[in-house]
């Protein structure tokens, strides 16, 4: 069969790796893919990211089914595109894709359906955000409504940091449309985790457990990235909180989709704020919802997939999800991002990727922002690859890593050197 996966980052690489590696596919297209999928025999690029040309490619190709990597062309409406041409796609509608194309939406959402969430506002007046802000004291929250490629949320330390992010927003237009609207909310504390589960409509499939690491460098210091390594599983969700997740989160949101009219199909990504305590009181709020997988929490998950994940799209596509079954490797995942000079401001391209640690069992260099060209691996973008290992233990995944990294290199890299560092005491006591 054939497949195709749409997107052109690390996310889709490693998606569209894992599905190469299934024994009834026979290809993978990538639309646009990058330089790491072009180089890999097993996939093929396709050049094309308009929504018609692509429904046209996949009708004359006959693909089996499609998958949607990035938010873009689900908020634009490929999951409809694609069912009106009777093509089986993997994603949420337009409609239901809401829950991360507008905050507000989805607060809203889960203050209707009883899920919990950092209590919140919105606000499209400069002059009653503020009055609020002024009321509720910093620190607190102000995000963009619509999308804002993960650069539109504002953990404001102060008043006065608050108002000028409402001002940017508000009053500068500094988003557009999509800033039109500001959610602002109370800010929590605690650790993050990403959750991520497959939805067919009405049945779940939770995906390993993983944790990103948003900013750009050590220490989780310096400005929001899109993410700049993870690992999988993330310890701090642990079988009790994996429960109460399911329970208090997933379930209710799956089934208040159904209710609204809208049934979630596609991939469904809680980030979550864990909260300090026993883990049956440990306070647990939504933070946002994706309608996609992570990037880069995608890569490490993809490694330690064993079974034929061709095989669970097909039984989502049917509606069986609840047939479906994941064979996790045991071993620990890490990635290492490697980013452009400059990232993640005005990131830099062009510059010659002169190495690249070499694919083996327990090592893959995903590719993200890379094109091929005349030969030469050049970077395109901010976030250039995603060096990711597994491992016995998650310090062994992590030496594994960044092993590779000390093999790979292109002028003006950037890199974190402490990715994994939360789960690090707690993994190394399980082997
Ligand atoms: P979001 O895109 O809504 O997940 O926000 C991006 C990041 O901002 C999150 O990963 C958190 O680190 C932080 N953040 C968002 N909302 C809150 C909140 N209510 N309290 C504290 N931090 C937050």
């Amino acid at each position: 069969m054939k497949i195709l996966v749409i997107g052109g980052g690390g996310r889709e690489h490693a998606m569209a790796w894992r599905l190469s590696r299934s024994p009834r596919v026979q290809t993978v297209y990538v639309a646009p893919g990058n330089g790491g999928t072009a180089r890999d025999e097993s996939l093929k690029n396709v050049a094309l990211t308009d929504i018609g040309e692509l429904v046209a490619f996949a009708l004359a190709e006959k693909v089996a089914f499609t998958v949607v990597g990035p938010e873009a062309p689900l908020a634009a409406g490929v999951v409809d595109a694609f069912r009106a041409a009777g093509l089986r796609i993997f994603g949420p509608t337009q409609a239901a894709a809401q829950l991360e194309s507008s905050k507000d939406y989805a607060k809203a959402f889960m203050m209707r359906h009883s899920i919990p969430t950092a209590a919140y506002r919105t606000f499209t007046d400069p002059a009653e955000a503020k009055a609020y802000i002024a009321e509720q004291g910093a620190p607190i929250v102000i995000k963009a409504d619509g999308l804002a490629a993960g650069k539109g949320v504002v953990v404001a330390a102060t008043i006065q940091e608050a108002e000028q992010a409402v001002d940017h927003m508000l009053g500068d237009g500094a988003f557009g449309s999509a800033g039109a609207r500001v959610v602002i909310e109370e800010c929590l504390q605690g650790e993050e985790a990403s959750f991520i589960v497959m939805c067919d409509g009405k049945n779940v499939l939770a995906l390993a457990t993983s944790q990103d690491h948003k900013r750009l460098l050590d220490g989780d210091q310096g400005p929001n990235t899109g993410g700049m390594g993870a690992y999988s599983p993330a310890p701090v969700v642990s079988p009790a909180l994996h429960n109460r997740i399911m329970r208090e989160v997933i379930q209710p949101t799956v089934a208040g989709m159904a209710r609204d009219g809208l049934p979630y199909t596609g991939f469904l990504y809680a980030g979550l704020m864990i909260g300090g305590g026993a883990d049956a009181s440990r306070p647990l709020k939504v933070l946002e919802f994706n309608c996609r997988m992570g990037d880069p929490e995608t890569q490490p998950i993809m490694m330690r997939i064993k079974s034929d994940f061709a095989r669970v799209f097909e039984l989502a596509l049917e509606g069986r999800l609840d047939e479906a079954d994941i064979e996790w490797d045991r071993r620990c995942a890490l990635g290492v991002v490697m980013a452009a000079k400059d990232y993640p401001a005005t990131p830099r391209t062009g510059d010659l990727i002169d190495r690249v640690a070499p694919d083996t069992d327990d090592v893959t260099v995903f590719h993200a922002g890379t094109a091929l060209r005349d030969g030469a691996l050049r970077t395109s973008g901010g976030r250039v690859l995603c060096v990711t290992a597994l491992g016995d233990s998650l310090r062994r995944a992590q030496a594994a890593a960044y092993d590779a990294v000390a093999q790979t290199h292109f002028d003006g890299q950037q890199f974190r050197g402490d990715i994994g560092w939360r789960a690090l005491p707690a993994a190394t006591s399980t082997p």
